[in-house]
């Protein structure tokens, strides 16, 4: 079995000195944790971003698409001019692998309302993200595939853009191996309206928790037994999420009708660092019944356990947000007090309060950190997006009445 398609979702937490950076990971993703790499940890770097190279410097110097009949397709053709850019930027004691798998090409103006289909033909391709020509990433998602085969990706334009931007990631390239993409035009489709969704934090324990790609999470995720910290947490989380159209549920409520995501809080024992995984990053929540998990056992969680009940309830809910965030279609960002920070930070243990402070708001997509140096991919507006996801919260009853 190919192991590049697990597609997950990686929070990690530094901690003692507490932040959650949480790196998105592993393959289908933006910021893989594999670029990242274990030494990050130490670096610190997210309050100190270093000499960031905007996207503009390299994308002017990719190579052009010919569009042919409203499709093309790409294959890894030379790009000489990007690569003696990225030789020059990062210098010459930078290894190669870690920014070789990268190719940038233009393709031209793009209308409001139009829709670029991708296909991955290969599974050298594991990302595929579209840009405007203020090199904001245009909200796609990720090439999603559960069985294996050919992805398909359809990027709504927002708005007329003069130029394009099409970035790809790759993986186990070879020479046997190589990227191939199609794009086609499909015209102009209509945005979905707003659908309103429901999650249910669960705190009861589940013994199987499998993700659909098929992802080795521990399986089992015990209980929390403390109300006050199934009350708080609950009550956070629904703070975080107050303007949106998210109905919010617990394990106590009876499961409704309609499909909803869930996320299992509880002792999971996830991996070192991780103290959060949403099962993808669903775009525009195209699943309505995803699922993600929250360790409430990592030690990164022993300062804010140790605050008591109140302030623990309120951690995790914070990370139980930040994967429903994934779940909605958000990505990570750079800025450490946006609820979707994926940058690692460090601080002291006062840095709880700034975790419980955390937002949805627009901030900055980092694409790696190669060489200490991070690169600014795009921007986010995480309200802005939900907004256009599930749409505003629905106000009840009768003010005055
Ligand atoms: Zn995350």
């Amino acid at each position: 079995m190919n192991s590049g398609y697990k597609i997950l979702v990686v929070c990690v937490l530094s901690v003692g000195l507490l932040v959650a950076g949480c790196a998105q990971g592993l393959i289908d993703l933006g910021d893989s944790l594999s670029t990242f790499g274990d030494g990050l940890y130490s670096l610190g770097s997210c309050l100190s971003p270093l000499e960031p190279i905007e996207l503009n410097e390299v994308f002017g110097k990719a190579p052009v698409i010919a569009w042919a009949d409203g499709m093309t397709e790409i294959t890894d053709a030379a790009q000489p001019d990007v690569q003696a850019f990225l030789d020059e930027k990062l210098g010459e004691d930078v290894t190669p692998i870690d920014y070789r798998s990268l190719r940038f090409q233009q393709i031209g103006p793009l209308s409001r309302g139009e829709v670029i289909r991708v296909e991955a033909m290969s599974d050298v391709v594991y990302r595929v993200a579209l840009y405007d020509a203020d090199y904001k990433l245009i909200p796609a998602g990720s090439l999603h595939d559960f069985t294996g085969q050919r992805r398909t990706l359809e990027i709504p334009i927002v708005r007329d853009t003069p130029a394009g931007y099409l970035r790809l990631d790759l993986r186990f390239l070879s020479e046997t191996n190589q990227p191939m993409i199609r794009l086609t035009r499909l015209g102009v489709v209509s945005r979905p309206e707003p659908r309103e969704q429901t999650v249910m934090l669960n705190f009861g324990g589940q013994e199987d928790v499998i993700f659909r790609s098929g992802y080795l999470i521990p399986a089992r995720v015990g209980t929390i037994d403390d109300p006050v910290i199934r009350q708080i947490a609950a009550s956070q989380f629904r703070s975080v999420y107050a303007p949106y159209n998210l109905t919010v549920l617990t394990d106590a409520d009876p499961p409704p009708p309609e499909p909803f995501s869930v996320i299992y809080i509880g002792p999971a024992e996830l991996s070192t660092y991780n103290y959060g995984l949403a099962e993808f990053i669903d775009s525009r929540n195209a699943y309505p019944d995803d699922i993600a998990v929250v360790d409430t056992n990592q030690p990164a969680l022993d300062i804010a356990r140790l605050l008591g009940s109140e302030t623990f309830g309120r951690a995790i809910a914070m990370i139980a947000a930040h994967e429903m965030g994934h779940l909605l279609g958000l990505e990570h960002v750079s800025d450490p007090d946006a609820l979707m920070t994926g940058a690692q930070c460090q601080g002291t243990g006062a840095d709880v309060e700034r975790m419980l402070r955390r937002q949805l708001k627009r901030a900055p997509i980092i694409l790696a950190v190669v060489d200490l140096q991070q690169w600014v991919v795009g921007y986010q507006d995480a309200a802005a997006e939900l907004l256009g996801t599930v749409g505003a919260a629905i106000v009840t009853g009768t003010p005055n009445d």
